[in-house]
């Protein structure tokens, strides 16, 4: 590859970007990586990391009102939108250094400015030229929002973090992870919440008997959470937006969020001057080396429309450095991934939904608990959890696991791991728990589901 500038040139430096770029400039490759908007990008400026920041800051909404319980005598709390948004850009700000110095220390260059594809080993960035033997896209997803009458008004997740005023009325359109978790991080904020889902039941994929205990759940928390419905126009007034939705009733808002999903991020990439081919949903096609179907122009994380995670994102970076510049051959594995949702309380989750195992494996058997935290005993906070196990019966193998509850994200990653490690029912039940812990309830579940 010695005629090239480089031996790797990836555009964009965010999850999956900035990892390949490290590893492989580890590995010895000559590389540059090209960064146009924000370094780490979406997890770190507009994604998990902003976003978990405001969960923490609306866990301690309710913590106040629960503390009393346990004897805490505080005045009525005052929160201030704009120390939670400085303090937040503040902390990004010192990742985006430390991310421009992880590059620049593993010795791959930095470029600035959008970069795009002049031809299978060309990529141009403003008015320079630079040759690569490959090139990795790792441009990453933006938000989509549908096409309806005054869209141009609605935010999407992009701007929400960085408002100038807290919205003290807030419509959220979708029912995916984006829509799920900002209902709850406003309502606990103390914003008069309205989450709207197209469809019979929200959170789509995941496991019905979780999807049906979060509707629950999320309503007693206060949020106005409506199914079948959709916004079908935004009107602004002098001091507010009127939607209208699609029963003809009205809302007055003084925000819209649409988390409508996202699609891969293609904007001005050069794609046509090369042979990329794109998926229906106009994501770039791979194969599983990340391989796109230009031989030495490869692409991974979010941009290829697979699993829109950050640890899914590293884990092809490092599989890719490792593959083409490395000495060791890798794939990812896809098999139990755990994932969380962030609202209140957490979604965890890893393994097939009982849908998905009952069709895969047939016999399956199902253990379920549904109960009140130990902590909300004296919080008198109305918040129930809700885990359930699904066992291939032939095995005994726990092949899915889903919980709503305190920490339910830390526990699953735990539980991932056992089951990566292929738990049976009978070791979960043998495990000896933590006593008292919500996550004691996974190894003490004895009695097979059944339906009354
Ligand atoms: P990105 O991180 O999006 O990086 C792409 C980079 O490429 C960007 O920096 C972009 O500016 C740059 N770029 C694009 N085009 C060009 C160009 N032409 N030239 C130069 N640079 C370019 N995942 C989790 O696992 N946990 C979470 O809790 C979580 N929360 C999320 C919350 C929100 C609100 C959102 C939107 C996403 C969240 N995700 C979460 C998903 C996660 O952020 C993504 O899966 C992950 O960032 C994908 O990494 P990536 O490397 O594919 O792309
Ligand atoms: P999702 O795909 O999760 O959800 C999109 C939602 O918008 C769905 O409920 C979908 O409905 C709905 N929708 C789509 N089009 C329309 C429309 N025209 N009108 C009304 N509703 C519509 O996307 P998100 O934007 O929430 O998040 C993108 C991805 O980012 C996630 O899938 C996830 O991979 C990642 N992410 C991960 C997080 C985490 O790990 N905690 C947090 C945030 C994001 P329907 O179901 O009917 O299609």
């Amino acid at each position: 590859m010695g005629n090239f500038d480089y031996d790797l040139f990836v555009i964009g430096a965010g999850s999956g970007g900035v990892r390949a770029a490290r590893m492989s400039a580890g590995f010895g490759a000559r590389v540059a990586i090209a960064e146009d908007r924000y370094m780490g990008g979406t997890c770190v400026n507009v994604g998990c990391v902003p976003k978990k920041l405001y969960v923490y800051a609306a866990e301690y909404g309710k913590g106040f009102h629960d503390a009393q319980g346990f004897g805490w005598e505080s005045t009525e709390p005052h929160f201030d939108w704009a120390t939670l948004r400085d303090n937040k850009q503040t902390e990004i700000s010192r990742l985006n250094s430390i991310y421009r110095n992880l590059l620049t220390d593993a010795n791959a260059q930095l470029i600035d400015g959008k970069a795009s594809i002049v031809d299978a080993h060309t990529v141009a960035v403003g008015t320079k030229h630079y040759t690569a033997g490959k090139i990795l896209l790792a441009t990453g997803g933006w938000p989509h929002i549908p096409d309806f009458e005054g869209h141009e008004y609605a935010l999407s997740s992009n701007e929400i973090f960085d408002l100038d005023r807290f919205p003290e009325r807030l419509v959220i359109v979708g029912g995916g992870y984006i829509a799920v978790e900002f209902a709850g991080i406003f309502n606990r904020l103390g914003a008069k919440t309205t989450q709207l889902y197209r469809g019979p039941l929200f959170l789509r994929g995941f496991d019905s008997d979780i999807r049906a205990h979060a509707a629950q759940e999320i309503r007693k928390s206060g949020i106005d959470l409506r199914f079948e419905i959709n916004v079908q126009s935004i009107t602004p007034d002098s001091d507010a937006l009127n939607v209208t939705l699609t029963d003809g009733s009205e809302l007055q808002a003084d925000a819209v969020l649409c988390a409508t999903g996202r699609k891969a991020n293609l904007d001005g990439l050069g794609l046509k001057n090369v042979d990329i081919r794109l998926s229906q949903r106009g994501a770039v096609e791979v194969d599983e080396f990340f391989c796109t179907s230009e031989p030495t122009i490869f692409a991974l994380g979010d941009v290829t429309g697979g699993i829109e995670l950050t640890p899914v994102a590293l884990a092809q970076g490092m599989a890719f450095a490792r593959r083409n510049f490395g000495s060791r051959e890798q794939q990812v594995d896809y098999d139990f991934i755990p994932t969380a949702v962030f609202c209140q309380p957490t979604i965890g989750t890893v393994g097939f939904t009982e849908e998905e195992a009952h069709a895969r494996f047939g016999d399956i058997r199902l253990f379920k608990s549904s109960f009140r935290p130990m902590k909300h005993t004296l919080s008198g906070r109305d918040e129930k959890a809700f885990m359930k196990i699904v066992v291939d019966a032939s095995t005994d193998r726990v092949v899915g696991v889903h919980m709503m509850g305190p920490d339910a994200a830390e526990i699953l990653q735990g539980i991932a791991i056992a089951m990566r490690a292929g738990a049976t029912k009978a070791i979960f039940d043998t495990t000896i728990g933590i006593h008292p812990t919500t996550a004691e309830e996974l190894v003490t579940m004895r009695e097979p589901w059944v339906d009354s």
